[in-house]
């Protein structure tokens, strides 16, 4: 197993401009721009691909026979360690990634210690398939189990959020793992690592390899001894991961990313419709997948939405990530603030009207603070449909307002776009929530409300964001393999 012993990851408060040294990487910290870790040799840490693949095949014949209940307790203990360490993982969280602590408290780590207990319960109540052919003396019946080692990456946004999300539904199932959180945020990675033992999860089950992409990523993705390969990021990584798995014919769940429609008819309540779009615009900074990015308004509503919408926006607070009143903590790093900035300034250049945020107001921030990586939500409206700023995801605190007049017409241009991830839809008239619901061509809809989650359900999304679904049953049939077998009697 895998578990890094000399100087813990904890220490270099986290890693990730890429360093001299291709095996680690250091990072600035969000909130402040210092360096946080500049010494050690990490590289007995990273990057053993190889013995983590060689400890999960040792330790799969006996984790795959446990039964479903013996690891169901094992991972609710986890569940409950984690829990135990709440604070501490939510302020590692927050430091490392520079969110909001409030949002790392309530969101992020309740999520990773739920995930635990939620596959913990799901895998409890699966049944199989069975049919009869009397005429011929047989019945059938259906088996599944496990498929292996799997192989599973997560991105910089939720970082442990996302990382447990597929390590509970694979060892779950029976599976062993080698899991690779982001290079970027892989502090409370580490910090679970320390509670693996105590919640005596086997050695060799879970394996946690830190690296970057190219690398570590990259050996896991091309080993041939991991079959199945669970993929949380970008599109571009998702379309090289199923080049580099394609010659193992190996099975994919990919999550990719998004550029999520809301679209406000005229007969939306604006006073839950305004708050909650504000919140699915820059939650977490805007770096979540699902976040909405264009805002289609109808006209007769249009000047009405916008000042209100203004207003609230420029109601958030912009602040340290420690700040427990801050609403929007800092951007993951220099390089990604300076792109998202950079697509503000794409929008004027093409004619559009930036309303608040980013080069209109100044940003109010403690001493500390000042050269850290923050931006205020920006508004953006006189935007074409044909703009990078309505195509491209730019996952940053920016959305773009626009005028629409009817459901068909607004449903093409909503559909006009490469991805198909999730959509909102704010209307009191039932008929047309479930009209336009069905023909949106994405993987989540909300109407009236946003982010509320029930993970017995499909999550994933269409198009270029993803392929498969994760969630109770669809996690399940993902981590395992089917076999249909025949009895005669
Ligand atoms: P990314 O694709 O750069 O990295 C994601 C992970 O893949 C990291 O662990 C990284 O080290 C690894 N990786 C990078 N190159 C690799 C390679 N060649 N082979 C194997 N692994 C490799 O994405 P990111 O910047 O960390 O995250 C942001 C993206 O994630 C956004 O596009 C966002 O939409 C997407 N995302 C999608 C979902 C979803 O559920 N659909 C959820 C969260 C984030």
């Amino acid at each position: 197993m895998i578990r890094p012993q000399e100087k813990c990851i904890a220490e270099c408060q986290t890693v990730a401009k890429r360093s001299e040294n291709p095996t680690i990487a250091l990072r600035l910290h969000p909130s402040n721009n210092h360096w946080s870790f500049t010494k050690g040799n990490l590289l007995l840490l990273f990057q053993r691909v190889e013995a983590a693949v060689s400890a999960a095949r040792d330790a799969f014949p006996s984790w795959s026979s446990k039964s479903p209940w013996e690891r169901s307790q094992i991972m609710n203990k986890l569940a409950d360690l984690i829990e135990q360490e709440l604070e501490a993982f939510a302020q590692a969280e927050s430091k490392d990634q520079g969110k909001t602590i409030t949002f790392a408290r309530t969101v992020d780590i309740p999520r990773a210690v739920y995930n635990f207990r939620f596959f913990a319960s799901s895998i409890l109540h699966h049944t199989s398939e069975c049919t009869q052919m009397d005429q011929m003396g047989c019945m059938h019946y259906t088996m599944r189990v496990p498929g292996g080692i799997a192989g599973l990456i997560s991105p910089w946004n939720l970082p442990l959020y996302l990382l447990t999300w597929k390590i509970a539904p694979a060892i779950a199932c029976g599976n062993s793992v080698i899991a690779k959180p982001s290079e970027m945020t892989s502090v409370t990675a580490w910090m679970m690592c320390k509670l693996l033992d105590k919640a005596e999860i086997p050695p060799g089950v879970v394996n946690i390899v830190f690296g970057t992409g190219p690398k570590a990523g990259e050996a896991i993705v091309s080993h041939p001894d991991v079959p199945l390969i669970s993929f949380t990021g970008s599109t571009l990584t998702g379309q090289l991961i199923m080049e580099r798995s394609a010659p193992h014919c190996k099975k994919l769940s990919l999550e990719l990313g998004g550029k999520n429609p809301a679209i406000i008819f005229e007969d939306a309540d604006l006073d839950q419709c305004i708050p909650t779009t504000v919140r699915s615009s820059f939650a977490n900074q805007g770096e979540i997948c699902l976040c909405t990015s264009r805002i289609f308004v109808q006209r007769g509503i249009y000047h009405e939405f916008l000042k209100r919408f203004v207003e609230e926006t420029k109601k958030w607070k912009v602040g340290s990530p420690s700040d427990p009143t801050a609403n929007m903590g800092a951007l993951i790093s220099k390089e990604h603030l300076e792109k998202v900035k950079k697509y503000v300034k794409k929008a004027e250049a093409e004619g559009a009207r930036i309303l608040c945020g980013e080069g209109i107001e100044s940003l109010q921030l403690p001493t500390r603070n000042q050269n850290g990586y923050f931006m205020l939500p920006t508004v953006i409206t006189e935007v074409k449909d044909e703009s990078c700023c309505m195509q491209q995801e730019i996952f940053g605190p920016v959305t773009c307002v626009v005028v629409f007049d009817t459901e068909e017409e607004v449903i093409k241009r909503a559909n006009g776009i490469k991805y198909g991830l999730a959509a909102t839809i704010w209307s009191s008239n039932v008929g047309c929530v479930h009209r336009v619901a069905k023909r949106l061509q994405s993987g989540l809809v909300w109407t009236n409300c946003w982010l509320i989650r029930d993970l017995n359900l499909p999550f994933g999304g269409m198009k270029f964001s993803g392929i498969g679904r994760e969630g109770a049953k669809d996690s399940y049939e993902f981590f395992t393999e089917v076999k249909t077998i025949t009895i005669k009697h």
